[in-house]
């Protein structure tokens, strides 16, 4: 069994960056940022609502958490909500009265641990610190790991988003045709121990390989790992960095008023210009509202101000267009999308109380991972609350994806070291199991022949994807999904893939998906290949005399 020995390059790693825990900024310059605020009496707060059909009818227009529990939601509270809150006779329960005292007071105490426990990682890492240790990891097993480069297009702010390809002879991971798993983190910018985690598992994978953990070594011979900690960089930017140097936050007075803001923003950084005057929060589109799957619907927002706001366009915003960008030329046949809080392991769909079409095997999964951690598993839809043009929905109605959602712990960020290395202890074991799944050909589909080795094959499939309100005059957007792989040395081939029919199509018994397989061997010859496929097939698409 893996027992998390933090090998000594993790302790080191979590030394390094320990100097930039925060970002020193001048005292001087914070107290002008203040001035400027200081109209702002009411702090922001965390409230306790009840999940009342009152509440609901007007629950789009707050800044609902994903802490969800006992039929009551945790809502962030910004200046002005509990006015409205009132006006619409909606009673509530305070959780927390200042947001900003309270990150100033986890801060200090990761402060006050850090000088206690020098070698371990006692904070949250700001986005060079995920840079930097993915880096390291390539650098401790370049065998096993290399970086994974999401570029297209930039983000707002002009960042490409980072992560990592993880598995045995890297350079071929992902163009081999192995089963492929996804791990993501950092949609919302608030939720930081969504990024710990991500990266915290790729940290895990490569200890274990490191150390000859057989489970481990067994899985990643198998498999190609996306793991992508920061999905949102620019809104982490701003919620993790907001905030300076934690050393001078009991000196500089008034500090608590800074922290009301920018620690709690959800959003990526789109600029509403249409928002004079509005505080930063309110800017932005929520990225797990902008997946071009039944988007702009129900859980989702056309205010821009809201904190579910749906973006201009389905898949408008960058940080989706250069996600999307990698799901549709791969294969990944299970994910997670990692968010904070609320102890859940949520499936599709979100859009519909209704089940999916493969829901007893989402469901066995779903309970599996949930169980020992003692987790709620349950729909999106109906453990959490509904919600539209999320990864899930779209990865799973798209792609044909084991997608899920794990909300983990009970705030936004809180106290580093008494928390998020215990998520991480409780939560291996889980994506341990996401990872069994993905290498289950019951599962998937797999697609086996004969070819020339360095022989490049192409699938792809078209699918038409419903949206909930029409952009652009349609209510449906063309997918076309696209990914290749290179036969190997040897001359046989097995490509783990997705099913070609969709999900709406199992449901609604409309004439199948096909798949389009496109084989360019080296010396110019070209074959093809169409047909269906389904979970639990497996097809041989070429042989060397056909
Ligand atoms: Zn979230």
């Amino acid at each position: 069994m893996h027992s998390f020995s933090r090998r000594s390059f993790l302790a080191g790693a979590a030394a390094s960056s320990a100097a930039t825990l925060l970002p020193a900024t001048g005292a001087a310059a914070l107290a002008g940022d203040l001035v400027s605020r200081a109209s702002r009496t009411e702090p922001t707060a965390l409230l306790r609502v009840r999940l009342t059909d009152a509440f609901r009818e007007v629950m789009a227009g707050f800044d609902l958490t994903e802490h969800v529990h006992d039929g009551q939601v945790e809502v962030v509270a910004w200046p002005g909500d509990r006015a409205r809150l009132r006006a619409a006779g909606i009673s509530w329960e305070e959780v927390e009265g200042d947001l900003g005292a309270r990150f100033v007071a986890d801060r200090l105490a990761e402060a006050a641990d850090g000088r206690a426990r020098p070698q371990e990682r006692t904070g949250y890492r700001v986005l060079d610190d995920y840079r930097a240790d993915m880096d390291r990891l390539v650098e401790l097993a370049p065998d096993l790991v290399r970086p994974l480069l999401l570029d297209s297009p930039l983000t707002h702010e002009g960042r490409a988003i980072h992560g990592l390809v993880i598995g045995a002879d890297v350079a071929v991971a992902d163009s081999d045709g192995r089963p492929q798993a996804m791990m993501c983190g950092l949609h919302h910018a608030r939720e930081w121990p969504s990024g710990e985690l991500t990266i915290m598992f790729a940290e895990a994978l490569v200890e274990g390989w490191l150390d000859g953990d057989a489970e481990v070594t067994g899985l990643l011979e198998q498999l190609c790992v996306f793991v992508i900690p920061v999905s949102n960089p620019d809104g982490f930017v701003r919620s993790r960095e907001a905030v300076p140097y934690v050393e001078e936050i009991a000196v500089v007075e008034g500090l608590t008023l800074l922290a009301q803001e920018g620690p709690y923003h959800r959003k990526n950084l789109l600029k509403h210009t249409a928002l004079p005057g509005s505080f930063e929060p309110q800017q932005g589109v929520d990225i797990n509202r902008n997946y071009p799957y039944m988007w702009g619907g129900v859980g989702a927002s056309g205010t821009t101000t809201s904190q579910t706001h749906y973006g201009p366009g389905p898949g408008s915003e960058p940080e989706i267009e250069a996600l999307t960008g990698l799901f549709r030329s791969t294969q990944i046949l299970a994910a997670i999308s990692n968010h904070t809080s609320g102890d859940l392991v949520l499936r599709p769909w979100g859009w519909t109380p209704a089940e999916p079409p493969d829901e007893a095997a989402l469901a066995a999964l779903g309970d599996d991972m949930a169980g020992p951690m003692g987790y709620t598993s349950g729909s999106w839809n109906e453990a959490l609350y509904p919600g539209t043009g999320i990864i899930d929905d779209w990865m799973y109605g798209t792609l044909g994806t084991y997608c899920y959602t794990l909300e983990h712990g009970s705030s936004f960020h809180p106290v580093y070291g008494d928390n998020v290395p215990g998520y991480f202890a409780d939560n291996w074991q889980a994506h341990l199991k996401l990872l069994r799944s993905a290498v289950d050909t019951a599962q998937h589909a797999v697609l086996v022949g004969t070819a020339a080795p360095g022989t490049v094959l192409t699938l792809a499939k078209d699918i038409s994807i419903p949206l909930s309100r029409a952009a652009d005059g349609a209510t449906r957007v063309e997918e076309h999904l696209e990914a290749t792989m290179v036969v190997g040395e040897d001359g046989s081939f097995a490509w783990h893939v997705n099913p070609s029919v969709g999900a709406e199509t199992l449901e609604s018994g409309g004439q199948p998906e096909h798949y389009v397989l496109t084989a360019q061997a080296p010396d110019g010859t070209v074959r093809t290949w169409s047909g269906v496929a389904r979970r639990g097939d497996e097809l041989e698409v070429l042989t060397a005399e056909g």
